[in-house]
């Protein structure tokens, strides 16, 4: 390490200069936060610090791809690749390019200015071919600048016609979430997968333009709490109040993840719903031996979400968590949030509130406070009270 050295070397103009430009940022935040809140907005947007985490833009991995031994993908735009694309393959466990097994990790560089194709995507960025450990998998990781990445995911995560202030949030919420996992995930051989379980990537954006403006307006800013980037997570309906991390994942909840009322979400598409399984096949589902003929001993969180429920059969009962009785009505379980559970004929019917796990920002929220001329930092600071708006990394405003 040696920081202190350079520091040593450097004479103390260069110091100097160095706390004028720090401060020269710091108010130039402070301006763009002048600006990007409406004076009527409340509460108080998140003070800004400069504390940037990476000396520059980092780079993140996204799993984009798996392939089981035997599987095949063929992949284009790489270099010194025809442009028919070069055929990457697990054969028994190990990576194949081209026919010829490869050292770990095998690098596919994308040609210059080109993009990488995979399927019917395309990404921007550079393609890791690796085995995971102990398993015979081998996945296909994209490489690409956190920015290039948020352009895929902002519009994936939130739809194009949302208010500008809203997706402003949303890029800053993913910006936080993914340099999380990039910050606690370094041993792990990608950060994030491109899917709703971490949030989701479908590459190169269709509305580049719209991608592009959204998450450069925003660039290098993340949440932060007590001097660290926060993991912010969000969801589309939260039905009424959002939830502790604690109480969802079982994770310490930070104070900007312990929850607060929305009520915002109220009346629209998905703050309440109804779905329906039939007894026999949820009798199925849980080898209880035919219908379902008791629902009972339901443990409820402090959310109102349910916790815990013990279902009936002729030949058994099984007790499942909130989430695997939500997986009980597929698709239409859209939270664990139930405010009916009923047998009512040859039907397990519940009543339910809000879409998604409810922890962080509520996304349909977000574009009401956007639509009621809300700004991003006002809709942050509702959604995660107390965080502090920071630096990702050094931002040159131009
Ligand atoms: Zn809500």
């Amino acid at each position: 390490v040696i920081p202190d050295e350079a520091a040593a070397g450097r004479p103390p103009g260069a110091i100097k200069m160095r706390a004028l430009v720090a401060a020269a940022l710091l108010v130039a935040i402070l301006l763009v936060i002048l600006q990007a809140t409406p004076p009527f907005a409340s509460p108080e947007p998140p003070p800004s610090v400069a504390a940037p985490f990476f000396d520059k833009e980092p780079e993140i991995r996204v799993r984009i791809g798996t392939l089981e031994p035997g599987q095949e993908a063929v992949v284009t735009g790489i270099d010194g690749w025809t442009p028919g694309g070069v055929k990457v393959a697990n054969r028994g466990g190990k990576p194949e390019i081209a026919g010829e097994p490869c050292d770990m990790p095998c690098v596919m560089m994308v040609k210059k200015d080109g993009e990488l194709g995979l399927g019917d995507r395309r990404y921007h960025g550079d393609l890791v071919v690796v085995r995971e450990p102990e398993t015979s998998r081998v996945h296909l990781v994209n490489r690409l600048g956190i920015e290039l990445y948020l352009e895929g995911v902002v519009l994936s995560e939130m739809p194009a016609d949302y208010p500008d202030e809203a997706l402003y949030a949303q890029a800053i919420a993913s910006r936080s979430y993914a340099a999380w996992q990039i910050l606690v995930r370094k041993d792990r051989i990608y950060d994030v997968t491109d899917t709703q379980r971490s949030q989701v990537y479908k590459g190169a954006p269709a509305q580049l333009e719209l991608a592009r403006r959204v998450v450069a307006n925003t660039r290098g800013r993340v949440l932060t709490h007590g001097g660290k980037v926060l993991e912010a997570v969000f969801s589309s309906t939260c039905g009424g109040a959002t939830r502790s991390a604690q109480e969802a994942f079982g994770d310490e909840s930070p104070a900007p993840l312990r929850g607060v009322t929305c009520g915002l979400c109220d009346g629209t598409q998905f703050s309440t719903w109804t779905a329906r399984v039939k007894r026999a096949d949820a009798g199925r589902t849980l080898a209880l031996g035919g219908p379902i003929e008791e629902v009972s001993a339901s443990k409820v969180h402090q959310s109102g979400r349910l916790a815990q429920v013990t279902l009936l059969g002729p030949k058994g009962q099984k007790t499942l968590t909130g989430n695997q009785f939500r997986d009980l009505f597929g698709a239409a379980g859209r939270s664990t949030w139930f405010t009916r559970i009923e047998l009512s004929g040859d039907w397990l019917v519940v009543d339910g509130r809000g879409f998604g796990h409810g922890v962080g920002m509520c996304q349909v929220g977000a574009s009401k406070l956007a639509s009621a001329a809300r700004g991003h930092l006002a809709i942050l600071a509702h959604y995660y009270p107390d965080a502090v708006i920071g630096l990702l990394y050094p931002v040159h405003e131009s």
